[in-house]
C-alpha cells in the first residue's frame, strides 16, 4: 500500500494526511532530543510506549470530560487524530520545583510548591520557546481570553486527574507540559488536548524513592531510560503485549 502524504516532522513525531478529511496520523518515533534539540539521542521502543501511554492518558481524560484530539490507536507507533489548528503555546503545570523552575528561581529541586503553577512559553524553537504571560498571549493575538479560560479550566482538570492516577501507581507528576488546538465543527470551533501525554513531555518521579522515571534521564545521562519508559507503562497496566520493538517497520493502517 502506498504511503500516505507526510504532512510534518516535530522532534518526536510525524504527521501523515489521514483516511478521510479532518483527521491525520500521528507517527510516534524513537527520536528524543533536548535543550532545544542541541542534545539528540534514540531511546529504543520510545515511539512504541509513548503512543500507548499517550492513547491511554487521552482515552482517560475523554472520560472525565476532557475533549481530545485522540481518535484511536492505529498499531504499535500510529494513531489517528482530529486536524486541529494547533494553539502556539506550551502550558506548564507544575507540583514539585524541578528543571527550569528551580534554576531560574533558585529553588531546590524537589520542593513542593505551595500551590499548582501554570506557565506559558511561546511555541518557537527559533526564539528558544520564552515564557510569556496572558497579556502576550492575548496582545499578539495567539489566543482569546475565552480560549484561555477554557484552556486554563482544562489544564487544572488534567493535573488533578493525572496526579491522583499517577499517585494510585506510585509516582508523583512533578510536572508535564501540554498543547492545545482548535478544533472545528462547521461554524462551532471548541478547544481540544492535543499532541500528547507521556514521559518526553512530563516529570515523574517514584513516590517512593523519587528515582527518575522520564526524559529526564535522557536530559541528564542517567542511563536506563527506555527501562523507565517502561516502567511507567508497566505500572500503568499498559505494557504492550508484544513488547516494544516492532520490528516489522511502521506499519501504516488499513
Ligand atoms: N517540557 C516539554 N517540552 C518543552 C519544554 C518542557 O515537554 O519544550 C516539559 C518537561 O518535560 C517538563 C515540563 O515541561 O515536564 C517543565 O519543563 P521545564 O520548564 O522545567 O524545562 P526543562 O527543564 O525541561 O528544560
Amino acid at each position: 500500500m502506498a504511503r500516505r502524504r507526510q504532512l510534518y516532522e516535530g522532534k518526536a513525531k510525524i504527521l501523515f494526511e489521514g483516511p478521510e478529511p479532518g483527521t491525520l496520523v500521528q507517527y510516534f518515533k524513537d527520536d528524543a532530543t533536548a535543550f532545544n534539540a542541541q542534545k539528540k539521542g534514540t531511546i529504543t521502543g520510545k515511539g512504541v510506549l509513548n503512543n500507548r501511554i499517550s492513547e491511554f492518558l487521552m482515552q482517560r481524560l475523554a472520560e472525565i470530560g476532557v475533549p481530545t484530539h485522540f481518535v484511536r490507536r492505529l498499531n504499535m507507533r500510529e494513531q489517528l487524530i482530529r486536524e486541529v489548528e494547533i494553539i502556539p503555546i506550551e502550558v506548564v503545570v507544575r507540583n514539585i520545583a524541578a528543571g527550569s523552575l528551580a534554576t531560574r528561581l533558585g529553588i531546590v529541586e524537589g520542593t513542593r510548591l505551595p500551590r499548582s503553577i501554570v506557565e506559558y512559553y511561546y511555541k518557537n524553537d527559533a526564539l528558544n520557546d520564552p515564557m510569556v504571560s496572558e497579556e502576550h498571549i492575548s496582545a499578539f493575538g495567539w489566543a482569546s481570553a475565552q480560549d484561555m479560560d477554557d484552556i486554563v479550566h482544562m489544564t487544572l482538570r488534567i493535573n488533578d486527574f493525572l496526579t491522583g492516577l499517577f499517585l494510585g501507581v506510585g509516582i508523583s507528576l512533578v510536572d508535564f507540559k501540554v498543547e492545545f488546538g482548535r478544533l472545528w465543527e462547521g461554524e462551532e470551533m471548541r478547544i481540544v488536548l492535543a499532541d500528547e501525554i507521556s514521559p518526553d513531555n512530563c516529570r515523574l518521579w517514584d513516590t517512593k524513592t523519587n528515582e527518575k522515571m522520564d526524559k529526564d534521564r535522557f536530559r541528564r545521562d542517567l542511563g536506563k531510560v527506555e527501562e523507565a519508559y517502561q516502567e511507567v507503562a508497566k505500572r500503568l497496566g499498559i505494557l504492550p503485549e508484544a513488547g516494544v520493538r516492532d520490528l516489522k517497520g511502521p506499519e501504516m493502517m488499513q
